[in-house]
């Protein structure tokens, strides 16, 4: 059998779509599952849109989510180059070939000519298709136009009547009258390739096996499958995927502003979580696991179970899942990650460590951190009511007896070391004011960060605020409750 070889063709737009992010994975997983090779093109033919920096968002990506490509622009490998711009010489050359092979022609129309086309077929509100009077020159005419200096296009030429169909992977048997195929532009005028040419051209050149691409374009691939026809070449196995959608009729597009790959770590995300959530943006594993490593994935992907229906990104479920991996990872790892976060939102000298393990088990993305630990900086001012907890069964007279016996038992805890020992000596009291456990930790708490929500509960955050805060802050609670209770 022959090696599969998979390759991501990314334009370098600035950015890394998450439908062009899970494009490259469902590529990699193809190529990877079958001990294939997965390559990396650069496809900048469109020089307008070209972005200064855009193609190390490419590399950077793949390398975050460890997609790593076994040849491609900053690697080589033997089918190169790999950046589209620095193949043109060739393009052109297949470009002559196919003309002399029948499967294109010459154009010398002008953009007004193919507008004044356009535009009677949008005034019969009729779709537009090209009826390209060039086709009929003589093929030694128009090389003498060409050699006489006047600027031209390469178009496909399709002739007319019959069908043609293929197989895709995804979504079954394609069948297209030739008659509704547009008689594209191959080549432009300035020599650069079109995609309509340049994909095929490469992907024949780089001996890749599987095409995996977006489902814009499956109505174009028996165009590129006529081409294929008139060199001679064998045709690719095709798998379209469906769109990643924001909802059941918008694309998830970032030109909407939504987001990108980058945005999302930008938002605390992390690289693996976002791989592995939309690795299951259109494929179905066979079973319930949801949680893949990437050699898992590569394990248990099939073709077979990517769907054709369009899948819509569930920004709470990739949050879920950021959370997963979050609490799998060692104390050590994961505030690793945190320390940059906490660094800018604790200016307070606290034990930053204990922070991060407190915040691990009720973390989802590391954006949160910042609003998750405001308390430790500055006491928000919080209302009184805060105190009054039904489940914990508090009052305000409940409220004000726990923060004087805590104020005084704390007051004379001096080893702070641990937080053990603040624990002992917290949940001594409940029995001595014969009260339930929270009636104590509950106002102890309210006291301390002023937030119904927190992570970690009044010993841990009694332990990292230390003892002159907790006191001081303590005391300000008592004040509370005495004049405004
Ligand atoms: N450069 C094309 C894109 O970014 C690639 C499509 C393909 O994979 O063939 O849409």
């Amino acid at each position: 059998m022959k090696k599969v070889r998979t390759r991501f063709a990314p334009s370098p737009t600035g950015y890394m779509h998450i439908g062009n992010l899970r494009t490259a994975l469902f590529e990699y997983l193809i190529a990877k599952h079958e001990g294939g090779d997965f390559l990396l093109r650069i496809e900048d033919t469109d020089q307008g849109r070209k972005v200064e920096g855009a193609t190390d968002i490419i590399y950077n990506t793949l390398k975050m989510v460890g997609l790593q490509h076994d040849e491609g622009p900053d690697i080589g490998g033997d089918y190169g180059p790999y950046i589209q711009s620095e193949r043109i010489g060739m393009y052109k050359e297949y470009a002559d070939r196919l003309v002399e092979l029948g499967g294109a022609h010459y154009c010398f129309c002008s953009e007004e000519e193919v507008e004044t086309q356009r535009k009677e077929a949008e005034s019969f509100n009729k779709a537009f298709k090209y009826d390209d009077p060039c086709k009929h020159i003589p093929l030694e005419e128009a090389k003498k136009r060409i050699a006489a200096g006047e600027p031209y296009v390469v178009r496909q030429t399709i002739r007319h009547g019959g069908a043609t169909h293929f197989d895709d992977e995804v979504y079954g048997r394609i069948e297209v009258d030739n008659d509704v195929l547009d008689e594209s532009i191959l080549l432009k005028s300035d020599g650069f390739p079109t995609y309509n040419f340049a994909n095929i051209i490469d992907d024949h050149q780089m001996k890749i096996t599987h095409v995996v691409r977006g489902n814009e374009y499956l109505s174009s691939t028996p165009k590129y499958n006529l081409i294929y026809e008139s060199f001679g070449w064998e045709i690719p196995t095709y798998i379209h995927v469906p769109h990643v959608m924001k909802d059941e009729h918008h694309k998830l597009s970032k030109r909407n502003g939504d987001a990108s790959f980058q945005d999302l770590v930008t938002k605390g995300y992390l690289p693996q979580a976002i791989l592995n959530y939309i690795a299951l943006l259109g494929w179905s594993p066979e079973t319930e696991q949801e949680i893949y490593t990437l050699e898992e994935m590569v394990k248990a992907f099939s073709i077979k179970r990517i769907s054709k229906s369009p899948a819509i990104f569930d920004i709470d479920k990739l949050t879920w899942m950021n959370g997963m991996y979050l609490r799998a990872m060692s104390l050590e790892e994961f505030h690793a990650l945190c320390e940059p976060y906490l660094c800018q939102a604790i200016h307070r000298d606290v034990d930053r460590k204990a922070v991060s393990r407190i915040l691990q088990p009720r973390t989802d993305t590391l954006a949160q951190i910042a609003e998750s630990v405001d308390f430790i900086d500055t006491l928000p001012d919080y209302s009184i009511e805060m105190f009054i907890h039904k489940k914990m069964k508090t009052t305000y007279e409940i409220s004000l007896t726990s923060l004087k016996a805590a104020r005084k038992a704390l007051e004379e805890l001096n080893d702070w070391s641990t937080e053990e020992r603040i624990h002992d000596l917290l949940l001594t009291l409940p029995a001595q004011l014969g009260m339930k456990n929270g009636q104590v930790l509950w106002p102890v708490r309210t006291a301390i960060t002023g937030k119904q929500f927190t992570p970690g509960g009044a010993i841990e955050i009694t332990h990292i605020l230390g003892k002159e805060e907790t006191l001081r802050r303590i005391d300000k609670g008592i004040e509370k409750l005495e004049t405004e209770a």
